[in-house]
């Protein structure tokens, strides 16, 4: 018998799979890891494939040294998975190993944590009354075991002495046993369980419409507080009744706890937890707990997407449009679509829930490959937040240049006034975005990276936020020797300093990620908050996601523009989701909600919508954009990026491939739309410099797209050559 077998080496870059010979008196596994000779080392490697005959010789030949598991650590399915995304994405099979299992579970470091318990025996039990009766704590602990039957070995000899414990064991009085200790994350949340709501008619239909499986991939688009997790709790209670399994994503849960809290209070120990904010033997326990079947539904993160459940059931993708379920580094993939593998595989229905659906998604509902069930109205009929739009040009004319209009302030103080609270967002932190010469222009870059440094008054610091370098800030301008110096656009950390200008007396609180840096950092903030009344809730995008306050009344978006002139073609589109998502913040439960969006453009249509929440004609006006310029989801767009650290290295070699993309257009004229290369607009970071080549192609061409991974299949090791298919941003 021979095997093929990926090795586990990051210098694979050709990504090749060897043949070995299976050892005579062990059978190997299809999927299971096992120990091989590779050149002069031994290293770990998956089994793909397991067959009668080999090309090889058999001097050339090796053989497995032994398995490393007497299990198979890859399900069929994820071998079927493997083979799906190499092909789609053109990522090396070992990286996506990577992603199936987990480092804590390949690097033989963490290990199953156990605990022993202490019992008495029945000869311990008979015989209590021969022990001496000087041995006071040997007594005490033979009464102390008859009463409570069972107890940690630590902590009795914590608190009769380590001498008495032994002794008592010695003499065969106590027993013990050895356990596992499953590490559970987010342990603090372990709330009473619930019963099921009764659905509403409308949450009902949806169930059933997913349930029916006509169309293996649902929209369901559903406004902001309109019952959606009620829906998805549904799903996946069916697919637990026919012993089936399911995965439940969100964004950037360890910002969330909430969806946690539901489905434990929902569905009990059999819900695991994956997420980066882990420790290993956390990682470690869960991940076996849902490989062994102990857990049957995961709630994650995008990375949860790979959880090794066998028998899948549902899968559901809440907040299907944000931003973290795409991953920017390798290996690059997008959640929907290995969602979308794996439900195929399994033949199970995959959920996308949002209220402001991706154009992508929307499309696709819109052209039939999707199902689409609309939830328009909140459970409660509470209206939306209603949402007013500032003008901030005017507020400069009237002399106002604080980052406050006076409505906002207005509204603050009335929240206040009634006991009530306030969330304000701003997508910038730190102090100020920039230091800057008055006389000269000069600005305060990064050493590393082309970017302007960020000033956090907090600790003083002029900060690199793409690399993280620290710098002092300047005193005197390095280029003219002023000393006149001016600071950029404002961020979280000065709107606090500002605001406690204001409202002296009122509790402010901080989100973004200087304030959460520590683990269980949000989970701290957001409680505190919750418990404050009145107060104030500053924070980054990480405050637009998932959250429900009731008291929360207000929401004032301090500066909407950012992101709405982002040199992207989803500007548009990210605009509208997030002053969307941060707008459903408010008045969720009983009280009434009012959103301030603070612009310098008021009449801008983006804004127009929103305020009305009508997504529709949002998607209408956006999606004819897209038709005429032939942008996504009407084409692909592909950037090949080249990093080195030497330019003239990146330069050359972007330019090459250039001139190979442009031969490419030749032989397929109809297909391209566009192509050029240029250097990127953050054109070095942590002191690589950056080249790339873009490419708008017709949509439905994996073949173009496939030649053109080819071309970009670079191996050199000074230069880093990285292929995406509709990137998040063209930074
Ligand atoms: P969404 O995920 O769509 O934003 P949620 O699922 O958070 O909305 O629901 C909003 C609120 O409505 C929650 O407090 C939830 O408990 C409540 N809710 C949902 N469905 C029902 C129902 N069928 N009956 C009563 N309350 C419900
Ligand atoms: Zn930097």
């Amino acid at each position: 018998m021979f095997a093929e077998v990926i090795v586990d080496v990051s210098t694979n870059s050709l990504d090749k799979i060897f043949d070995y010979e299976c050892p005579e008196n062990q059978t190997i596994l299809l999927g299971q890891r096992v120990l091989v000779p590779f050149g002069n080392r031994t290293i770990q490697g998956y089994v793909l494939n397991l067959k009668e005959t080999t090309n090889l010789n058999k001097n050339q030949i090796k053989q497995i040294l032994k398995p490393l598991d007497n299990f198979a650590i890859i399900i069929p399915e994820m071998l079927n998975l493997i083979f799906e995304l190499k092909n789609i994405y053109n990522l090396r099979i070992i990286d996506i190993l990577h992603l199936i299992v987990p480092s804590q579970i390949r690097s033989g470091k963490v290990k199953s944590q156990t605990e022993t318990f202490c019992y008495l025996t029945s000869f311990g039990m008979e015989h209590l009354n021969k022990i001496k009766a000087n041995s006071k704590n040997q007594i005490s602990a033979c009464a102390y075991l008859k009463n409570v039957a069972s107890e940690s070995i630590v902590k009795l000899k914590k608190q009769f002495g380590n001498a008495t414990i032994n002794k008592l064991i010695e003499k065969g009085f106590v027993g013990f046993v050895t356990e596992n200790k499953s590490r559970l994350p987010m342990q603090e949340i372990s709330p009473n369980l619930e019963d099921d709501l009764v659905l509403t008619k409308k949450q009902m239909e949806a169930v059933n419409q997913i349930l029916s499986k006509q169309k293996l991939v649902n929209l369901l688009f559903g406004v902001t507080g309109s019952g959606k997790t009620e829906v998805y709790m549904h799903v996946i209670k069916n697919a637990l009744k026919n012993n089936q399994t399911a995965i439940m994503l969100v964004p950037e849960i360890s910002l969330t706890p909430k969806t946690v809290k539901q489905f434990r209070a929902r569905f009990g120990s059999t819900v695991a937890v994956l997420h980066s904010g882990l420790s290993d033997g956390e990682k470690y326990d869960e991940w076996f707990r849902i490989f062994n079947g102990e857990a049957k539904i995961v709630v994650g993160a995008r990375s949860a997407i790979f959880a090794p459940l066998k028998n899948l059931g549902a899968i559901i993708i809440d907040e299907e449009h944000d931003g973290s379920y795409q991953s920017e580094n390798n290996p690059r993939y997008e959640t929907n679509e290995v969602a979308f593998i794996r439900a195929k595989y399994n033949n199970c229905p995959l959920v996308l829930g949002s209220a402001t659906p991706t154009i992508e998604s929307f499309y696709k509902a819109q052209n039939g490959s999707y199902n689409l069930i609309t939830l328009n109205e909140r459970i409660n009929k509470m209206p939306l937040p209603k949402m007013q739009i500032v003008d901030m040009c005017k507020e400069f004319r009237s002399g106002n240049t604080s980052i406050f209009s006076g409505e906002l302030i207005n509204e603050i103080s009335k929240s206040i006034n009634n006991n009530e609270q306030t969330i304000l967002f701003l997508n910038r932190r730190g102090f100020s975005s920039f230091q800057m010469c008055r006389e000269c222009g000069y600005v305060a870059k990064c050493s590393d990276c082309d970017v302007s440094l960020v000033y956090h008054k907090e600790d003083n610091l002029l900060k690199c936020h793409y690399c993280g370098k620290k710098f002092k800030p300047l005193t005197k301008c390095p280029n003219c020797g002023n000393v006149n110096l001016k600071l950029g656009n404002t961020g979280t950390e000065k709107v606090v300093e500002e605001l406690k200008q204001i409202f002296p007396k009122t509790p402010i609180f901080r989100m973004d990620n200087d304030t959460t840096t520590t683990k269980n950092a949000h989970a701290k903030i957001l409680t505190e908050f919750e418990k404050t009344k009145p107060s104030i809730l500053v924070g980054t995008q990480m405050i637009a996601k998932g959250h429900d306050f009731p008291s929360v009344t207000l929401v004032g978006i301090l500066d909407a523009d950012l992101s709405l002139f982002y040199s992207d073609y989803k500007a548009n589109e990210k605009t509208y989701q997030l002053v969307t998502q941060v707008a459903g913040r408010a008045g969720r439960k009983n009280l009434e909600g009012k959103v301030v969006l603070q612009t310098f453009f008021p009449k801008h249509y983006v804004y127009n919508f929103c305020a009305n929440y009508d997504y529709l004609r949002f998607y209408n006006k956006e999606i004819n954009l897209r038709e005429t310029a032939s942008f996504p989801p009407f084409s692909k767009i592909i950037r090949v990026l080249v990093t080195s650290e030497d330019n003239e290295l990146a330069k050359n070699l972007t330019h090459n491939l250039f001139l190979k993309f442009k031969d490419l257009r030749i032989n397929n004229k109809t297909e391209f739309y566009f192509l050029e290369a240029m250097r990127s607009p953050h054109a070095k970071i942590k002191k690589k410099f950056r080249y790339q080549v873009l490419m708008r192609i017709k949509e439905n061409n994996q073949n173009l797209v496939k030649q053109i991974f080819e071309i970009s299949n670079i191996t050199n090791k000074n230069v880093t050559v990285f292929v995406e298919v509709n990137p998040q941003n063209l930074g």
